[in-house]
């Protein structure tokens, strides 16, 4: 037997300053073998499903920027995730911004390649069309329970004429597709104006729990994930976070803003709550940085794959029986 590898570990900023170096998540090494890792960090840089205001394929770029300004143990929890798993940035899905069908595909045998290799996927869109492919690689066989945070609940049918694949359909094909469950899929943060009255029919049909925006403020924020847990279990679950859930005024710099969102801390908070659930994967969608010329909403979305990296990496050692570790202070 040869020795257990280290696990990868971030530049760290006490070395060499957090705005110098090449722009990794994380400041993790990059690997080309999703074998490498337990959590692999991947940007699909690919907004063709995008209806409205487009810019989202550029969101993987400027979130690796300011993911360089996330440090290595949770403030709160105290998890330290480069201690707990192999976590690296696997760099972009390949993606074709001229095919959205072959765009659908590439992404799809990039996935399958992680799930292939065990490696659980934590992804920077894009916009939120890209779970699709995503679930595909990794949802076959074993629908998931899915907590969606966003403001739409993106299960209209069809756009423009028949057109059944845009950003506004994916957790229909999903269910369609029989990858995701939706008696164990919560939506939190649903509001905005609707095309139709029945917009969101077909999601109550299909037993989804829709947390409206209303709701959520009615519940607080702690209810309600107490209710995600609930639905969700201790079967396989994905995370699904499009930034537009939040408030415009905490994540301007998207397609697709509604007033009236949950804030930063709370979405923080809500995420917390998901601590030790069976995850299995998560994302976060919809960061366009030609909206967000400052990157606030960059940085926002990139804490946000922080705080549900830290659940993963707990997730990935709980499930080798990893003893845990000492931090020293980097
Ligand atoms: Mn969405
Ligand atoms: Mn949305």
């Amino acid at each position: 037997m040869s020795e257990p590898r280290p696990f990868p570990k971030p530049q760290s900023g006490l070395v060499v300053p957090r705005f110098g170096g090449i722009a990794t998540f994380m400041r993790l090494p990059y690997f080309e073998d999703p074998a490498d890792v337990d959590i692999g960090l991947v940007g699909v840089p690919w907004d063709g499903g995008t209806t409205n205001r487009p810019g989202a394929r550029h969101g993987p770029r400027q979130m690796r920027e300011m993911s360089t300004l996330m440090r290595r143990v949770h403030h709160v929890s105290g998890i330290a995730p480069y201690e707990l798993a192999r976590i690296g940035d696997l760099g972009d899905a390949p993606v074709n911004p001229a095919s959205i069908d072959d765009s659908l595909k590439r992404i799809e045998a990039f996935y399958a390649r992680l799930h292939k290799a065990g490696t659980v996927p934590l992804t920077a869109g894009g916009d939120h069309l890209v779970i699709l492919p995503i679930l595909r690689a990794i949802a076959r066989r074993r629908p998931l329970g899915i907590v969606h945070f966003d403001a739409h609940s993106d299960t209209w049918d069809t756009y423009f004429g028949g057109h059944k694949y845009t950003h506004g359909t994916p957790f229909r094909r999903a269910i369609e597709e029989d990858l995701i469950d939706p008696k164990r899929t919560i939506q939190i943060g649903i509001r905005g104006s609707l095309y139709g009255n029945d917009d969101l029919k077909w999601a109550y049909d299909q037993g989804i729990r829709v947390v409206t925006i209303e709701e959520y403020f009615d519940l607080g924020p702690e209810k309600v994930i107490a209710e995600a847990r609930r639905l969700v279990g201790d079967q396989p679950t994905y995370v699904s976070f499009d930034v537009d859930g939040l408030d415009p005024v905490f994540a301007p710099g998207t397609g697709t803003p509604e007033v009236g969102g949950y804030s930063t801390h709370e979405a923080q908070r809500m995420i917390r709550g998901l601590r030790g659930l069976d995850l299995v994967g998560a994302d976060v969608v919809e960061v366009s940085p030609p909206f967000d010329p400052g990157g606030a909403t960059a940085l926002v979305g990139v804490t946000m794959m922080w705080e549900l990296m830290c659940l993963l990496a707990e997730g990935v050692s709980r499930r080798h029986n990893r003893p845990r570790p000492k931090v020293r202070r980097r």
